[in-house]
């Protein structure tokens, strides 16, 4: 049965490919987004590629006048979360807008939920909670560590108070899911991300290298305890991504409570492996250079994604070189993103 979803954050570059799946199976969307990280064109392409009608909302989740205008003239079955700033570094500079926007932003959109009875939510956690992981893989079980960053503790805090929220109130039905590194695109090539300014992340600063943005990639430390001395992480695709979300919803209409999951595929890949890998599978050479470690980065991190598969009954489809291949169609046609 088709159901009405709220988007937050939806014209970003998760909740763009969710946007587009929820549509595929049926879903009628709506979606809140400032654009202070996004396109709305994000949304016109994925109207495009669907033939789909989305609704679209320029509104803030601080904004709760405008949130409870939409809840009030919509009938709303469950909403994803997205909506929330992520740059780790820009987080340790301004502190204060992370917690603002993300943890106030997750209460003022709780309390009008609350108060149009609309108690289904999944909400878009981190790995960065486990901090510097104490044994690989991690399970959602262990603990949640020290993050190294105001971004990171604003997740950890955002899941604490949904905890909180659920055991003052057990009619909430919460998803609690943990990303690892999610890269690619939609096989479309007509959405992906589009970081602004020098990406943070590794696969838009290589992307934007193979198509000639930026001279070489920095590989930030060959002097970790891992198989080659680079930086480990637990990459997936977008799109499983995306289709983790549907899986969630699912749980939703069957339990309540608040249930935590790791997305992710459980293989981990160095740094050096991602740029030789994207290299070999677009042709484009990606030269790189070895610099310090970026502080606060950690060895590796990779999930246990079990808990997933056995609950939600969804795995990671792609692999890697699947990957690099939408990464790169993505940049490829669209050399300054959305703004091409
Ligand atoms: P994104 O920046 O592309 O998307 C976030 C969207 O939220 C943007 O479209 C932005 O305009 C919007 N937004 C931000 N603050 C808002 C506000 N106050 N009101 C309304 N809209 C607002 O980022 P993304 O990569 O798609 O990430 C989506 C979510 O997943 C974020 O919460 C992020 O922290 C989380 N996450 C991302 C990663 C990752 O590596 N991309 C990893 C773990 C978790
Ligand atoms: N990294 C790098 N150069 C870059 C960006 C990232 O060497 O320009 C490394 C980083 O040190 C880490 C991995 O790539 O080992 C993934 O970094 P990203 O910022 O994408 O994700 P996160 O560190 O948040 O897991």
């Amino acid at each position: 049965m088709s159901s009405t979803i709220l988007v937050t954050g939806g014209a970003g570059y998760i909740g763009s490919h969710t946007v587009l799946e929820l549509l595929n199976q049926g879903d009628q969307v709506i979606v809140v987004d400032n654009l202070s990280n996004a396109s709305e064109e994000a949304l016109e392409r994925v109207k495009k590629i669907t033939g789909k009608h989305v609704v679209f909302f320029q509104a803030d989740i601080l904004d709760k006048a405008a949130l409870s205008q939409i809840f009030k003239h919509n009938q709303i079955d469950a909403v994803i979360h997205f909506a929330g700033l992520k740059a780790v570094g820009e987080s340790t500079q301004i502190p204060l807008t992370y917690y603002h926007n993300n943890v106030t932003g997750t209460i003022t959109l709780c309390q009008v939920m609350a108060e149009y009875n609309v108690k289904s939510l999944v909400f878009s956690s981190s790995a960065t909670v486990y901090g510097d992981p104490q044994a690989l893989p991690l399970l959602e079980s262990m603990p949640t560590g020290l993050p190294t960053n105001a971004y990171g503790h604003s997740k950890l805090m955002i899941e604490e108070i949904l905890r909180d929220l659920s055991e003052s109130d057990p009619s909430w039905r919460i998803v609690i899911l943990r990303y690892f590194n999610p890269i690619g695109a939609h096989e479309s090539g007509l959405i992906g991300e589009d970081p602004n300014g020098i990406p943070n992340n590794l696969m838009p600063f290589i992307t934007q290298v193979a198509v000639g943005r930026r001279d070489t990639l920095s590989i930030f430390g060959n002097d970790y305890n891992t198989k080659d001395g680079t930086g480990v992480r637990d990459y997936i695709h977008v799109v499983d991504l995306a289709l983790g979300h549907l899986k969630a919803l699912e749980k939703l209409k069957t339990d309540a409570g608040v249930f935590t999951y790791n997305l992710g595929t459980g293989v981990g890949y160095s740094v050096l492996e991602m740029a030789n890998t994207f290299a070999e599978v677009s042709g484009q050479p990606i030269p790189h250079q070895i610099v310090d470690r970026r502080p606060g980065d950690i060895a590796a991190c990779y999930a246990d994604a079990s808990a997933a598969k056995n609950d939600l009954g969804w795995t990671a489809q792609f692999d890697l070189k699947r990957m690099c291949k939408d990464s790169w169609r993505w940049q490829k046609n669209n050399p300054n993103g959305y703004k091409d």
